[in-house]
């Protein structure tokens, strides 16, 4: 089986991994420090905080906010159910807003729509969660004036987007958002296992976020409320998690991170690739605008006519094509639907989602595998 995605590692990364295995630190060494500082430096963002994944990192960037009980939060439709679970595990209401039908990132104008009404009853959204699909940046540029107009933060979802670009910067430059969330799951860009990372460049919000990975305890005296009792002395400040990710998993991390212009260089290949051979069939291939580099995390193609789309996964899969389908709308999961939602409520997400497919998308991807993709398409759709 060809899968969608895989991850990709090299000699280094064992030789990386079995050397913290030999060393003092398993976890709480000095590796973590070192991943979050070569993101960092990678995404030209003041702070990184490392978290065991990036549904944690959700979480925290949440809490960091002031997310509780009564808060409003608002994310894409189209995502990975934890997009949304985040506002949820602290309490929040959590509705949503419904797609560009090209990109399958929430769309600027709806947004503006849905604002406006909130702004007359007086329910406005305290965050909203840009989640950069397939690793193409949501219109941060608008959404950050919107964001002024309407008084709300942002936390941009790019756990599929490290690597890409927007207007000229890194994914994860912060620029226009408070926090940006990455994930390093096996099919995600770079993988540690599992992981995640918060990034920002407001010093608040990253100690927050510390202090909440690691059960709110602290050991820098400056934050305590009494002297310390010695060198053994900390405080729990408030009701933290451990969301910590460990040294093994930062130094595959870091060992990672050394290739990710090359993962990017590659994926990009291979996506310029698809779209040329795919050019002549009936579907629509992904668009980048010129102000943006697409990570590729997926291809996602859209068939013309959705009645084809299962028949043509089955026969995909059937030969040895590991196709997904990327996402399956948050609003019409049965979870979300006893809150209320419904099919029906978000037309757009609604129709992508009947007729997307995800196609084999990773660094090791041959170009015969991508030409035996292709072939196999072609005889599904003919
Ligand atoms: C993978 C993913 C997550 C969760 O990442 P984990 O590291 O597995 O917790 C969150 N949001 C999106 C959009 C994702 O694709």
């Amino acid at each position: 089986m060809i899968p969608y995605g895989r991850q990709h590692i090299d000699e280094e990364d064992i030789a990386a991994v079995v050397q913290v295995l030999q060393s003092d630190f398993l976890t709480q060494g000095p590796v973590v420090p070192a991943f979050e500082q070569r993101l960092a430096e990678l995404s030209q963002v003041q702070f990184a905080i490392a978290t065991n994944s990036a549904t944690s990192a959700l979480h925290v960037a949440c809490l960091a906010l002031g997310i509780g009980i009564g808060s409003r939060v608002w994310t894409s439709p189209l995502s990975f159910v934890a997009s949304a679970n985040c506002a949820r595990y602290c309490g929040a209401s959590v509705d949503f807003v419904d797609i560009e039908p090209d990109s399958g990132n929430l769309c600027i104008s709806t947004l503006r729509q849905k604002l406006e009404l909130a702004r007359a009853t007086e329910t406005l959204p305290d965050v909203v969660i840009a989640v950069h699909l397939a690793g193409l940046s949501c219109d941060m540029q608008q959404l950050y004036h919107l964001s002024h107009e309407f008084g709300f933060r942002i936390i941009e979802d790019a756990s599929h987007a490290v690597g890409g670009s927007y207007q000229g910067r890194p994914i994860g430059s912060c620029q226009y958002s408070d926090i940006t969330i990455f994930s390093f799951h096996p099919v995600k860009i770079i993988t540690t296992g599992e992981g995640g990372m918060a990034l920002t460049n407001n010093p608040e919000l990253a100690e927050q976020m510390q202090l909440l990975r690691s059960h709110g305890i602290t050991r820098d005296e400056t934050e305590m409320t009494e002297p310390s009792h010695g060198a053994w002395y900390y405080q729990q400040l408030q009701l933290g998690f451990n969301y910590r990710m460990t040294d093994l998993q930062a130094a595959l991390g870091l060992s990672q991170s050394n290739r990710l212009a090359d993962f990017i260089a590659k994926r990009q290949q291979l996506a310029a690739r698809y779209h040329q051979l795919l050019s002549q069939l009936p579907l629509d291939t992904p668009e980048v605008p010129a102000d943006s580099v697409s990570s590729y995390h997926l291809y996602i193609i859209r068939l013309h006519d959705k009645a084809r789309r299962k028949s043509v996964f089955d026969a995909m899969r059937a030969a040895g094509i590991g196709v997904n389908v990327h996402y399956i709308p948050i609003h019409t999961q049965p979870y979300y639907q006893q809150l209320g939602f419904d099919w029906g409520d978000l037309p757009q997400a609604e129709l992508f989602y009947e007729r997307i497919i995800s196609l084999p998308m990773f660094p090791e991807l041959t170009e015969s595998e991508q030409d035996h993709v292709v072939a196999t398409l072609s005889k599904a759709l003919a």
